[in-house]
């Protein structure tokens, strides 16, 4: 499979790699598993003070970023033989909200090409001339488009296959079967005086799987009733899934539960009496992430 390709179109390119380069996604780039070019949006300014902004037509606050530069900047990230299919992306607060689905569509693309804007942002003609798709971090408004396309860039890149070591892990996260995650718990047994819930150690496999299923739920239902109506609609549609009305801590559809979860042999068993030897050590094995 070939490499997946980032191409940042900024005026900031001192921003990238950052944070691109710890963790999960700099071993990934190590690896070759992506790749990050980076564009100065001023080397297409097309003048030699590199300006690159012009005052809004019909007057008002702030500046403008041209729209023949940016232009300028995606032909040359795309290049000009029409074979460069990779999604081309504006962040722009009037963008469709970011999703984990659309971004398990990116990662099963070719790459993306992110051109972050700045000022009040950008002439509207660029984004029709360019055909350009504009992508939300969320209902709030950022002074760049930096960090929102590394933060488009990173929930990517983890999902892109060898990326992350345990493979098992990005599928059972929040949102990827229409729900938040369930709460996590590691040693010690008892901190502060909370205990860790009694199911988790019971070391009773469909048990486990039902408590973090309720957990799943009712955490849902309580932070996001919008998720939480999806998931309900979703279920009425498949025969196959399990109520999302079934109360915290049944035991009822364990089976289909496991099945459907694959948590069968990730449930490590012998957490509760791990021996302290195995404890200690855990920190040298483990990765950063
Ligand atoms: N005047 C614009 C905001 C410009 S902020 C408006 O009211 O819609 C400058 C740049 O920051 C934008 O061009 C965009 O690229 C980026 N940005 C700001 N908020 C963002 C958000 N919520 N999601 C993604 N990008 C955002």
């Amino acid at each position: 499979m070939s490499i997946w390709r980032a191409s940042v179109l900024t005026l900031y390119p001192a921003a990238f790699p950052g944070p691109l380069d710890l963790s999960i996604a700099g071993r990934a780039r190590a690896s070759e598993i992506w790749a990050l070019e980076t564009l100065d949006i001023r080397a297409f300014s097309g003048n030699r003070r590199g300006s690159v902004d012009d005052t809004p037509a019909g007057g008002g606050a702030g500046m403008v970023l041209r729209a023949d530069v940016a232009a300028r900047a995606v032909a040359a990230a795309r290049g000009d033989d029409g074979r460069d299919i990779r999604p081309l992306i504006y962040p722009s607060p009037r963008g469709a909200p970011l999703t984990q689905s659309r971004v398990r569509e990116w990662a099963k693309g070719p790459g993306l090409i992110v051109l972050c804007g700045r000022f009040e942002g950008l002439d509207e003609r660029a984004i029709a001339f360019c055909a350009m798709e504009e992508v939300s971090l969320g209902d709030f408004v950022l002074a760049g488009g930096e960090i929102a396309a590394m933060a488009m860039i990173e929930a990517t890149i983890r999902l892109l296959p060898g990326a992350t070591g345990n493979v098992a892990s990005p599928g059972e996260e929040s949102f990827e079967a229409g729900l938040l995650e369930y709460p996590h718990y590691t040693r010690p047994r008892v901190w502060e005086g909370m205990a860790i819930p009694e199911p988790l150690l019971s070391g009773d496999h469909a048990r486990i799987a039902a408590w973090r299923q309720a957990q799943a739920e009712d955490i849902t239902r309580a932070r996001r009733p919008d998720l939480w109506a999806a998931h309900a609609g979703d279920s009425r549609e498949g025969a196959e899934k399990t109520s999302p009305r079934r109360p915290k801590g049944t035991r009822g559809g364990t089976k289909a539960i496991l099945r459907e979860s694959g948590l069968k042999d990730k449930v490590n068993t012998n957490f509760p009496d791990a021996p302290m030897a195995q404890e200690a050590g855990r920190s040298d094995q483990h990765e950063p992430d």
